[in-house]
């Protein structure tokens, strides 16, 4: 049911984007973070929760650094198998661009209340949740914290905060600093000259 907007959204002849499906094959949910230079250049925020990749974008990336509050805006929830996507979205179709997998790795939920963990999708629902991820680039608590309209609203906007842990980095910018992706090793540029449209060539 969650890849209905997903698919209806998608020409699934014209773009290499998973049809669908997909095992995370891990006993503790996956995270993953797509950089993606489409019309506009955002990162895309995607967490396993019960099958399916809750999703979100966020124009500036992540940060490590406490202090700063990105923007995270949700998108369609995407299916599992789209954690391995990465190359060229043709002109004309949907999300047309470039993408990278620019950081992936496990995640707890750490979610509590009255000293109880919540449920992710319960956190979710509830527009505060809280996540320590295990990636290559980013490690440690995060908040997501919805701070305008409703679950399933047009209008919804969240926030992703980095949690003042001993990950927290001021100094650090690894979406400046770390372009690369972290399952080819591959830059947006190499992809999009590798994969891109020969037309343009
Ligand atoms: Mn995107």
């Amino acid at each position: 049911m969650s890849e209905a907007r997903y698919k209806k959204k998608r020409d699934f002849s014209s773009t290499s984007e998973p049809e669908g499906g997909g095992r995370s094959g891990n006993k503790r949910p996956i995270f993953v973070i797509q950089e993606h230079a489409a019309s506009s250049h955002h990162f895309d925020f995607r967490l396993e929760v019960d099958g399916a990749l809750k999703s979100w974008a966020v124009p500036k990336g992540p940060s490590t650094d406490p202090r700063d509050k990105r923007l995270a805006v949700p998108t369609e929830d995407h299916p599992l198998a789209y954690a391995d996507f990465e190359g060229v979205i043709p002109e004309g179709q949907y999300g047309a661009g470039t993408v990278i997998v620019w950081d992936r790795g496990e995640y707890d939920n750490i979610t509590e209340k009255n000293g109880k963990r919540v449920p992710l999708a319960e956190a979710l629902e509830h527009g505060h949740a809280l996540i320590r991820l295990h990636g290559k680039k980013l490690r440690g608590g995060y908040a997501l914290q919805r701070f305008r309209g409703r679950q399933s609203d047009d209008g919804e906007q969240w926030l992703l905060i980095k949690m003042d842990d001993d990950e927290a980095d001021a100094r650090r910018n690894p979406v400046s600093s770390e372009p690369e992706s972290v399952i080819s090793a591959r830059t947006l540029d190499e992809v999009r000259a590798a994969e891109g449209d020969d037309r343009n060539s």
